[in-house]
This record gives structure tokens, sequence and C-alpha cells, in this order.
């Protein structure tokens, strides 16, 4: 049997079973131990839980989240890695592999026909997730699941910067803000790039986005929410004042009225915005109309 999270071991398993690591598909599987056990710890311990991880690759983060959960939905595009999940994974019963690309999976509907249940169940999703789509897949996690707990996820550690940014920061963007919108995130640990088979380019990172049951705030309409907040960063270094008046048709003594009675300055840069500053402006500009 090979000991798929030691480097020796997978790469005997890779060359046994003429497997070609492919780059397209973010191939670089970890391979320490002591991490994978951490990593998998912090999806819980409970025997009557269902966990996903997306990209099981060789199985190595699979064989820790099937000893403790009650059921483990492994969901990788690769279909040539069948075999030897099917072989590293042979011990354990309660993992159901689906051969796809997760951004066209209706997970809960997998996970249903995969463990015979009636009702999506309550579940978390744990992986170390394809580099290259990492936005589409949070984003997939947050606005589609309906039954999703908590999710731990591997990434590239700039992107985790990203999300977990403060405001004022230049990593500080859409990306930070749509994920506070709909989640409460946490950092869990660093992740060298040594820790893989093959070594990546970059290092990696474990946050936790645990999905809250309503969004952070609540705004009057969602959908011009969201087009502000994306107009907002394609226009980084203008103020908001130029920002509003361009997004809302709307001019600039009245755009400063609004301004003067939420008490935000005008003049300050979309990167300064809390998530509540965003849904206060949004609010004030979508009465201003309503009234036109
Ligand atoms: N879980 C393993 C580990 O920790 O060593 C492998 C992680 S590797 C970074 C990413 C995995 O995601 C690969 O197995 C790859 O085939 C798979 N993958 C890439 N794109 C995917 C997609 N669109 N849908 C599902 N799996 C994908």
């Amino acid at each position: 049997m090979y000991k798929v999270s030691t480097i020796s071991g997978l790469q005997n398993l890779i060359k046994d079973a003429n497997i070609k690591l492919k780059k397209k598909w973010g191939q670089n599987f970890l391979v320490d131990g002591n991490i994978l056990k951490k990593i998998a710890a912090h999806s819980g311990n409970d025997q009557n839980s269902y966990v996903v991880e997306i990209g099981p690759g060789a199985g190595a983060l699979t064989q820790e989240l099937a000893s403790l959960h009650k059921g483990v939905l492994a969901i990788d595009i690769d279909t040539s890695l069948q075999p030897v999940l099917n072989q590293v994974l042979s011990a354990y019963e309660n993992v159901q592999f689906v051969f796809q690309d997760v951004l066209k999976t209706d997970i809960e509907a997998e996970l249903i026909k995969a463990f015979r249940l009636t009702e999506v169940p309550h579940y978390t999703v744990c992986a170390n997730i394809p580099y290259n789509i990492t936005t589409p897949i949070i984003f997939k996690l947050l606005e589609q699941s309906t039954n999703l707990q908590t999710t731990i996820l591997m990434m590239q550690k700039e992107v985790a910067g990203r999300i977990l940014a403060k405001p004022g920061s230049k990593e500080y963007g859409l990306l930070t803000l749509t994920v506070a919108y709909h989640a409460e995130v946490q950092f869990l640990m660093n992740v060298s790039a040594n820790c893989f088979y093959p070594r990546p380019q970059v290092d990696s990172t474990v946050i936790k986005i645990l999905p809250l049951p309503d969004k952070k705030v609540l705004v009057r309409d969602h959908d011009q929410f969201m087009n502000l907040l994306k107009f907002s960063f394609q226009k980084r270094r203008k103020t908001m004042l130029n920002i509003t008046t361009a997004f809302f048709a709307c001019d600039k003594i009245k755009a400063e009225n609004i301004f003067d009675q939420i008490g935000i300055s005008s003049q300050r840069r979309p990167e300064t915005l809390t998530l509540e500053e965003y849904a206060s402006i949004a609010d004030a500009f979508y009465d201003e109309k309503s009234l036109r």
C-alpha cells in the first residue's frame, strides 16, 4: 500500500500507475502528514457529519477526512485519478467519488445521490483547491449552498491575504467585500511550498469561511449593491463622489448632500470603505433615486 502523504509514497504511486500530473488542474499534492491531519481536524470530528472534498488528487486528505466523518464526497475533474483513488481509499467504505468539474457540479444533489439521503444534510467543505479557480469555487459555495455549515480551504497565500484584508490595505477589494457580505472568515495556518509535490511557485494559506445565515448587511437592492461594489473597484483611484455620480446618474450637489447626511466623506477612495459604509451609501442613493 502506498503512503500518499509522503513524497516517496506519492512518487511511487504516480510512477506505478503511470499518472501524468497536470499543471492546468493545479496538481500539487500536499505531502506533509501533520499538516494534512491539522487541516482535516478543522473540519470537525463527528461520525454523523458529511464532508465534501474538492480535488482529492491522490487521496491523502481524503483518508484523513474519511476517518473523521460519516461520509466523504470527493469531486475531481481528472478521471485518470480514478484507479489511484479507488486503490488508496479501498479501506474506506464511506467515500464516494464524482469525476467532473466542480464548477459544473450540483454539489448538494450529488451528496443526496451518493449517500442515498432524502434531503440535503448539514455538511462541511474541506479541500486543498485548485488555485486557478479559487474565486469561482468560493462564490459558488457562498451563493449556491443551502446547508453548508463551514468551509476549510487551502489556497494561494496572496488570495487568502485578499480575503482577510483590512480596509485601507492594497489587498482590500471586491473579493474581501464579497466574502465578508456572505461569511465570517478566519485565518488558520500558512503552509510552505516545500510541503507539496511537485513544489509550487507559491506558498499557501488555510482559512475557514463560515457562511452566515443572513447576509452581513441588509441592503434594499442586492443586485445594485453588488454592482456598486464591482463598479467602485474598477475605478479604484477615483473618489466615491465620482463613482456614485457615474453609477447612480446623479448630479454632484445631490451626491454631496447624500454623503453629508450619512456622515461619510465623498472624497474617500473605494479601498477605505467598510462593507457597512458601502451598504449605507447604496441605500441612501437608492432612497434618493426612488424619490426622484
Ligand atoms: N487534495 C489533494 C492534496 O491535498 O494533495 C490534491 C489537491 S490539488 C491542489 C487540486 C486537485 O483539484 C487536483 O486533484 C485536480 O485534479 C483537482 N481539480 C482541478 N480542477 C478541478 C475542477 N474544476 N473540478 C474538480 N477538481 C478539480
